[in-house]
């Protein structure tokens, strides 16, 4: 008994990862070209015929890309909040009756032998959201693209096995960097993305110090670099970091498959 994760991606190009348990495959994010996640998931030796079930976070063309494609090549449901179902239709294209799943916000539900919750996030989308993924004791949460984390979420995701937790950008990178000031002001709003410190800060208010599994997301390329966010979330964290299990994610190549056990 045991669930994997994997994060297939992860960064502004686009963002797609992969939970499995014996009864249930799924992704989270779709936000690569159909053929470029046959691909990914083939490095990790799953046939993209075998997933079940699309979770979509936001309509971020970064997320869906290739979420239609997907499901109409291989019959699979597609899950999301209505406004987000309103952002991405003209996006994704046509998907069957039958595979759009209207999900709400705050509420859980049930995929097979998973548990789900869909939680508010804060970003510049219609109404995004996290997920945390329930199977047996085991929690995994996914927080990216969100400008701030409040208490709530704190809370929600607190006690988790395996966190994906966003780690976009270096704040002095950002602002003396090439993106336009009104971009610039996006990406620092609260409605943005985290900064490394911010992701650092956030985590130091979670982890308990059990052995956690941290891969850090949605890296930017470029206001950020892997070692930049790495070291200075270590450093936020503090002692912890000592008694947890952190990582990163890539933005061009899937991570190593996480087994909880
Ligand atoms: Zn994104
Ligand atoms: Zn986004």
């Amino acid at each position: 008994m045991s669930i994997k994760f994997c994060s297939l991606s992860s960064g502004s190009s686009g963002n797609c990862h992969y939970i499995e348990t014996d009864r249930t495959r799924i992704l989270v994010d779709a936000g690569f070209s159909g053929k470029k996640i046959e691909r990914l998931l083939s490095l990790i030796n799953v046939d993209a015929n075998t997933i079940d079930y699309i979770l979509i976070t936001h309509e971020h063309i970064d997320h869906v890309r290739g979420a239609g494609i997907l499901s109409r090549r291989y019959d699979i449901p597609i899950l999301a909040n209505k406004s987000t179902w309103l952002g991405m239709e003209e996006v994704i294209g046509d998907v069957k009756d039958k595979n759009i799943k209207i999900i709400d916000t705050n509420k859980d539900l049930t995929l097979n032998d998973l548990g789900i919750h869909p939680f508010k996030i804060y970003h510049d989308a219609r109404e995004p959201v996290g997920y945390i993924i329930y199977y047996k004791n085991f929690k995994i949460s996914i927080a990216t693209d969100t400008g701030w984390v409040d208490n709530n979420m704190k809370d929600k995701i607190k006690g988790s096995n395996l966190y994906l937790m966003e780690s976009n950008h270096d704040v002095k990178m950002l602002k003396e960097g090439n993106y336009p000031w009104f971009l610039k002001q996006r990406v620092l709003s609260k409605e943005g993305h985290l900064s490394n410190v911010a992701a650092g800060e956030a985590l130091s208010e979670i982890l308990l110090g059990k052995g956690e599994i941290v891969l850090l997301g949605h890296l930017s390329k470029e206001n950020n670099t892997p070692n930049l966010a790495y070291e200075t979330v270590k450093k936020t964290i503090g002692e912890v970091y000592e008694n947890i299990d952190l990582n990163l994610s890539y933005r061009d190549r899937p991570t190593k498959v996480y087994t909880l056990y």
